[in-house]
């Protein structure tokens, strides 16, 4: 059986095709989000990299913020769901996820098969989350993918006194005119993500092993930040992005196999595939 999980986030729309539940076929990250053509283009071009027309998917499972607005969903799940079956399959003794997204942070407890126990999320201001380091990233005129190579050969962290995104952009402008260095700032205005979101880590109770998903943990200088904040290892896998999506196709397959949902399309899955 042949299912699709479709994140559709605030700032990137993530797709993930997957025979039986265990099997990635293809996968699709745009980074424009709800509101634009990125889930639509993102969902043709995963179909495209899996060489499957639309009607072969027997089930899809949209999630994240713009779940409610995915035509092509036959079902909306939670991202916190999603995330941790996700992260379930990737990494199966992890026990707190730390999930940093364009718009929310959230830590998340995951239990026995993936299911969530607890969590804690900031989803009600920019500080703590990406959309404080693409602000920043600007002011810095680097690129946000290129923020931690830039706060890697830093000397020190320049401390961000504001959490307010908006008085803090003013803070950065001013130490850079001030003559702090670039790099030292790009690290302070990771370490100062780093600490709200490591606060809300603490609450929801860390239990090892710990994983980061979202956009934020392709950031290394985050990821090597958090475990010195947190004291303990924080792994990341290359398909990190993909976390939710992973486990919307996922939940896809296991709503089918045990019968809560009839299969919609036919699914016939190509011998192309099952040649493979
Ligand atoms: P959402 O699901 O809310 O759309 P994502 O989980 O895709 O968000 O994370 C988006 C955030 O991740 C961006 O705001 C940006 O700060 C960060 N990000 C995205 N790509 C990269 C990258 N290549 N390197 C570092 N940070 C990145």
């Amino acid at each position: 059986m042949i299912t699709a999980g479709v994140d559709i986030g605030s700032s990137s729309s993530k797709v993930v095709i997957m025979l039986d539940g265990t099997r990635i076929l293809s996968k699709a990250v745009l980074p424009i989000g709800t509101g634009s053509s990125g889930p639509v283009k993102a969902f043709e071009q995963a179909l495209a990299l899996a060489d499957l027309p639309r009607r072969q998917i027997s089930y899809v499972v949209a999630t994240g913020y713009g779940r409610n607005h995915f035509v092509e969903a036959d079902y909306q799940v939670s991202e916190i769901t999603c995330h941790a079956r996700g992260v379930f399959k990737l990494f199966p003794d992890v026990h707190t996820v730390i999930d940093i997204g364009g718009q929310d942070a959230k830590a998340i407890s995951i239990g026995a098969n993936g299911t969530v126990t607890n969590f804690v999320m900031n989803d009600k201001c920019a500080a703590g989350t990406g959309r404080f380091l693409d602000v920043m990233s600007r002011i810095l005129e680097v690129e946000v993918n290129q923020l931690a190579a830039l706060a890697d050969s830093a000397k020190r962290e320049v401390s961000i006194s504001n959490t307010c995104t908006v008085f803090a952009e003013s803070e950065v402008i001013s130490q850079l005119a001030s003559g702090q260095a670039r790099e030292d700032v790009a690290a302070g205005l990771i370490k100062s993500v780093v600490k709200r979101v490591a606060g809300l880590t603490r609450r929801v109770g860390i239990k090892s092993d710990i994983v980061m998903t979202g956009g934020v943990s392709l950031n290394w200088i985050a990821v090597r930040f958090m475990q010195e904040e947190l004291q303990n290892s924080v792994l990341v896998s290359p398909d990190a992005q993909i976390t939710g999506a992973l486990g919307a196709a996922i939940i896809a397959e296991n709503m089918i196999r045990s019968g809560k949902v009839s299969q919609v399309s036919p699914g016939s899955i190509p011998n192309s595939i099952l040649a493979i």
